[in-house]
């Protein structure tokens, strides 16, 4: 898949490329799946500039085995997986059947998954557990209280949810999807609160309602879930699938000693992705994991990429990128 822009003239189409055309790198890798992420979608509709450079291939992760390597880390049919470092931003991605990359951005497929599960998992999924570990680095624990998920429904909220009731907490989710409740206390939320609650403007301290959240919508929602925090809490903040402001006041950090963790996916330090890789290994259930996943072919991709930023997908969706 090929995006470009040209007399600010947005095109993406399916096309040949050659492999002298891959860009530069020490490994190359032969593309099993890769997955539809919300950058991709912004990156595929060209809702907001995440592809710096074109022509692009997006994809911002893939899992496949190594095809060519100049590395000394990876041989010929290594299983691996890259999520990020820019990949599908400003270096062509995983929506191909190939990609040229440096062996630095790549990660050992974790024994206990098939490339398939592991782009399951994908970005969304790795950026989950970086959320828990965030929470865990901040002394937060199952008997610490409720933990608040929002855009609960999503990638990353879905496998946060799987993983923070499967580690023990009580999980309250938040979201829009009135029909997905049943989805969402499947992944082991005990509660399902209306989207419409958090998302629009509110008082700068409310009740202390959970001791932590993971939250992937930003905006009004993250003012709202910062201000019930309990005192001593932390919000792990990774989205802003409402909207990247965030109107809120210092009130929850002065009079509640509440920590806001930043967590981003893209350039995290290969020691903490590793971490998170093998906490993944160990705390998901791979039959939820199955069950909220969906696969798409290169094709589907160009109509679900409108649908994911209108907030109608559940799950994750595998991208098999080989018909
Ligand atoms: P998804 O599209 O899978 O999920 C987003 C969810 O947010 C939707 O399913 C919906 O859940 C909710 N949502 C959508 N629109 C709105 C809205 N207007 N107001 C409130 N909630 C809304 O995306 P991902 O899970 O893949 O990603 C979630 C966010 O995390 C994105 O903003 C993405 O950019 C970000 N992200 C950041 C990373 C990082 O490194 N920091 C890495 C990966 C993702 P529901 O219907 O249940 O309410």
């Amino acid at each position: 898949m090929l995006v470009d822009k040209v007399d600010d003239q947005y095109t993406v189409q399916l096309t040949d490329v050659a492999y002298g055309d891959l860009p530069a790198g020490d490994v190359t890798v032969e593309i099993e799946y890769s997955t539809l992420n919300y950058k991709d979608s912004l990156a595929i509709t060209g809702a907001s500039p995440v592809v710096r450079r074109f022509p692009m291939v997006p994809g911002i992760d893939f899992a496949g085995t190594v095809f060519e390597s100049e590395s000394e880390e990876y041989a010929v049919g290594d299983s691996v997986v890259l999520n990020g470092w820019g990949v599908g931003e400003v270096h062509w991605g995983g929506y191909a059947e190939q990609a040229r990359v440096e062996s630095e951005w790549l990660v050992p497929l974790p024994s206990a998954f098939t490339t398939r599960q592991a782009m399951a998992i994908g970005t969304a999924g790795y950026t989950a557990m970086l959320c828990v570990l965030a929470l865990e680095d901040h002394g937060i624990r199952p008997e610490s209280g409720p933990v608040l998920v929002t855009g609960a429904t999503g990638g990353v909220g879905s496998v946060a949810v799987a993983v923070l009731s499967r580690l023990g907490y009580d999980v309250l989710t938040v979201t829009g999807k009135a029909d997905e409740h049943d989805y969402l206390h499947r992944l082991g939320a005990r509660d399902v609160i209306d989207r419409a609650q958090l998302s629009e403007p509110g008082r700068p301290l409310g009740k202390e309602l959970w001791a932590a959240a993971v939250d992937t919508v930003g905006s009004h929602t993250l003012a709202n879930v910062l201000a019930s925090t309990m005192y001593g809490g932390t919000v792990a903040a990774c989205g802003l699938a409402q909207g990247m402001d965030l109107p809120s006041t210092v009130m929850p950090f002065i009079l509640r000693g509440v920590t806001l963790a930043g967590i981003d996916s893209v350039n995290c330090p290969r020691p903490r992705r590793l971490e998170a890789w093998d906490r993944l290994s160990r705390d998901l259930d791979v039959c939820l994991l199955e069950a909220m996943s969906t696969e798409v072919s290169l094709e589907d991709v160009l109509d679900l990429a409108s649908r994911q930023l209108g907030g109608e997908l559940t799950g994750r969706t595998i991208v098999k990128v080989k018909s």
